[in-house]
């Protein structure tokens, strides 16, 4: 992060949608109502939303006029049309089918594939992946390699699978006891940390030797390719869309969620490589659980804003300013002295919660008391991912996460780099009265996904 350039973003404003920060004691009353849960805090009581980048983008004006021209026909609707074609040309995917969110791919697809008591592996598995595979028998296994957890260790893809233990794993479980694997890119979990190319290829040919099944859940297939391009020797020179095309050509389906770099609000896909059998029978099951076959779940409208989403997301001049504003963000935390998860990765700066409160143990939530204490210090709504919401395991003991990080998410093409300069300013000044943060207990919790819905209280 040397010799860094001023780059503005790529867009201008046309139409404004007004924020406010409320009082400093409004933001008291309003977390505590909130069970000193973000989640469950309402969004005009946030000033700067930083909870996730998911389906919080802002779409282009030829987005907005894709949206006017949607199909709304039940069967058939040319939409529909439009967003297959732009997907199998970028992917080299013979079969797409629409599904109303990335979750929604997922519980179609996964069940299909799971025997009950299998496992399936991967880097590391996002949330609703985990409990898709759980809801159908499967065991999620992550096998991303240990540098992803020490935050502080510079490397260009800790997103990587350990190809290592991927291989004696697979060796050891039997290959019939694992249903299949799962390239997460970029590595949502792990700090959303891209996944080389020789990675991906390396992880496909070990399943291949040992007959297992390889798919992508590819949420931030775009910003995975902009990292490959990047930080990979050899691919200075090719296009992003190359990039892309040679990433999925080593996996045979993917789940993806259009809420992320689809630069949509809603929606997602299922795609299959090339086989036919597979492709009839996600048709069959997407019926009853997400839609007909040329709808899934979304609106006529959004698949045609979709379809211009998939185009926009893949050109330099985008994604090299979307990460330009996560490294310029981290650039001024560290300025102010914050501890975060290091090189960021493409979606989020991660706040390494353990550094930051060391005297918090991680059954007192460390991650969620500062996201508290960022939200009443300045009105920002940022996201734990550690031991909250990482929850407990069958007996109900509290599982010590490995990390205990707080994620500011930036959503794309919704705030500038004045925005982040502010979002900076308060990190750093609550970092100062670090010492005097207090953890914090659980007072009601729901039996799964706990982190959206539970109440909290802080310890005195
Ligand atoms: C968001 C996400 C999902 C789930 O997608 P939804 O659209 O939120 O249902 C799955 N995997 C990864 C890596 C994600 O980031």
């Amino acid at each position: 992060m040397t010799n860094f350039t001023f780059l503005p973003e790529p867009y201008r404003i046309k139409m404004v949608e007004p924020i406010h920060l409320l009082p400093p004691q409004e933001r008291v009353e309003a977390l505590r109502r909130a069970g000193y849960n973000p989640f469950s805090l309402r969004s005009s009581e946030v000033y700067i939303d930083l909870l996730t980048d998911s389906g919080t983008g802002a779409m282009s004006d030829r987005q907005w006029a894709a949206l006017m021209m949607g199909d709304e026909s039940y069967a058939g609707s040319s939409s529909f049309y439009q967003l297959e074609s732009t997907a199998q040309e970028l992917f080299g995917y013979q079969y797409i089918i629409p599904a109303h969110q990335g979750r929604g791919a997922e519980q179609v697809l996964f069940p299909q594939f799971i025997k009950p008591g299998q496992d399936v592996i991967g880097n590391m598995h996002f949330d609703t992946t985990m409990a898709h595979i759980s809801l159908a028998g499967g065991i999620p296994v992550n096998l991303v390699h240990e540098r992803a957890y020490d935050t502080q260790l510079e490397h260009p893809f800790k997103g990587d699978t350990d190809l290592d233990q991927l291989r004696s794993y697979i060796v050891k479980r039997g290959a019939e006891n694992i249903a299949f694997c799962i390239i997460t890119i970029t590595c949502n979990s792990a700090g959303g940390q891209p996944v080389s190319m020789a990675n991906i290829k390396a992880v496909s040919e070990i399943c291949q030797e040992y007959g297992v099944l390889c798919f992508m859940d590819a949420a931030r297939f775009a910003e995975n390719a902009y990292f490959i391009k990047k930080r990979e020797a050899g691919y200075a020179h090719q296009s992003i869309k190359s990039i892309i095309r040679e990433m999925f050509s080593y996996t045979q389906a993917f789940t993806l969620s259009a809420k992320k770099d689809g630069l949509v609000n809603i929606g997602g896909l299922i795609g299959i490589k090339d086989n036919r059998e597979w492709y009839e029978h996600t048709r069959s099951v997407l019926v009853p659980l997400e839609g007909f076959p040329t709808y899934g779940g979304m609106a006529g409208r959004d698949m045609a804003a979709l379809a211009v989403g998939l185009q926009e997301v893949v050109t330099d001049e985008y994604l090299e300013a979307r990460v330009y504003q996560i490294e310029y963000l981290a650039t001024r935390l560290q300025a102010g002295g914050v501890p975060f998860q290091s090189p960021v990765g493409g979606h989020a700066v991660f706040l390494d919660a353990k550094k930051i409160l060391p005297h918090i143990p991680f059954h007192q939530y460390p991650a969620q008391a500062l996201c508290n204490e960022i939200y009443l210090e300045g009105g920002i709504r940022p996201v734990e991912i550690g031991s909250f919401l990482l929850g407990r395991d069958a007996t109900g003991v509290q599982l010590e996460s490995p990390l205990e990080l707080v994620r500011l998410t930036i959503p794309r093409r919704v705030y500038t780099i004045s925005h982040l300069e502010y979002v900076a300013a308060i990190c750093t000044k609550v970092m100062q009265r670090a010492s005097d943060i207090k953890g914090i207990k659980i007072t009601y919790e729901p039996p799964v996904l706990r982190h959206f819905t539970a109440r909290l209280e802080p310890l005195s």
